[in-house]
């Protein structure tokens, strides 16, 4: 176990450590509050941390690149790793309000019978979630969501917090994990915590730093055209109470995004139902919805495109 500076975080690199430390709080009569991260930490993730530090004696942060959640053709090389930076930042949160720990494992401590990125290839045990997990991002990605699950199935099972901490940007991936803390009797608490935002609108990310400031700037179109598609559901339902189709809603965000940049590709905008995710005709108030989107837009520094994710919430 080795402890970072001044502000005494104890980093964790193996499973093992992590119980200890786990097991200590128990004894202690002490909760834990964990919130599972890739790193390149941001506000996004500070604001999970924020509040697990407030709801509980103990937070701890793990900081692992996940590959299974990675195509073979996707970004897990490039995605950025800033360990260094990560820990200053946990560091410099305000003294007396820091997190205990940091989960950094190696890839062979997660993956024990070993990992490729291949799917008809890999061994050993992967978690599915059935009927959330193939639409909207799942339909880009295939194997995401069972990374996703796999990865968070383990973290629960070596941290066993009280609270789990989750942000939502990553609406369908809230779901997901909603459903596998149920289907699989996990014994956590699962918090959603709301979207931060750049002073543009964009969605802070940590996929962001592959943007030039040019990019940055036109992507804050994005939660443009949705809040513009969620101000047009509010402002119907206030006039009628009754359900909105979701056709106007989507004609009011494509009419936004008439003017994006060329070099900008949307992949999808879809409504879906807030907790199955099945797409919807109309949105009626007090059901709700989720209104999502992929865009794809240049990166700054090498070919290709990075792919950003977006979400509103309707009531
Ligand atoms: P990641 O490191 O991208 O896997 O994200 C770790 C956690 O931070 C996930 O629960 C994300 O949903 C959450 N998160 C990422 N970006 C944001 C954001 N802009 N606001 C709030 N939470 C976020």
């Amino acid at each position: 176990m080795t402890t970072a500076s001044s502000n005494t975080i104890k980093i964790l690199r193996t499973v093992q450590q992590v119980r200890q430390w786990r097991r200590q709080c128990l004894l202690n009569g002490k909760t834990v509050g964990f919130i599972p991260t890739m790193g390149a930490l941001h506000s996004g993730h500070c604001s999970l941390i924020s509040q697990s530090l407030k709801d509980n004696h103990h937070t701890i942060v793990s900081i692992f690149v996940n590959p299974s959640q990675f195509a073979p053709h996707e970004d897990l090389e490039a995605y950025p790793r800033t360990l260094e930076s990560d820990l200053k930042i946990l560091e410099d949160f305000p003294k007396g309000n820091v997190v205990d720990a940091v989960f950094v494992p190696k890839i062979s401590e997660m993956y024990p019978s070993g990992i490729t990125l291949e799917v008809p290839k890999q061994k050993g045990a992967f978690v599915t979630v059935q009927g959330c997990s193939e639409q909207l991002e799942g339909a880009s990605r295939p194997a995401f969501f069972r990374g996703v699950a796999t990865v968070v199935t383990k973290l629960l099972n070596i941290v066993t917090p009280d609270q789990v901490y989750f942000g939502q940007k990553d609406a369908q991936q809230c779901v997901v994990i909603k459903n596998l803390v149920k289907d699989l009797l996990i014994d956590t608490n699962v918090n959603v915590l709301p979207t931060l935002r750049e002073s543009n609108g964009l969605a802070l990310s940590s996929r962001n730093a592959y943007l030039s400031d040019e990019v940055r700037d036109q992507s804050s179109i994005i939660y443009r055209a949705l809040s513009n598609g969620k101000t047009f559901y509010e402002t119907s339902t206030k006039k009628t109470n009754q359900p909105v189709k979701s056709s106007d809603i989507l004609n009011e965000i494509h009419h936004t995004l008439e003017s994006k940049p060329d070099n900008f590709n949307i992949e999808y905008i879809s409504i879906n139902h807030p907790q199955s995710l099945e797409e919807l005709e109309f949105v009626e108030p007090g059901v709700g919805a989720i209104i999502s989107t992929a865009v794809r837009v240049p990166k700054e520094k090498e070919e290709g495109e990075a792919r950003l994710i977006d979400n509103v919430v309707l009531s």
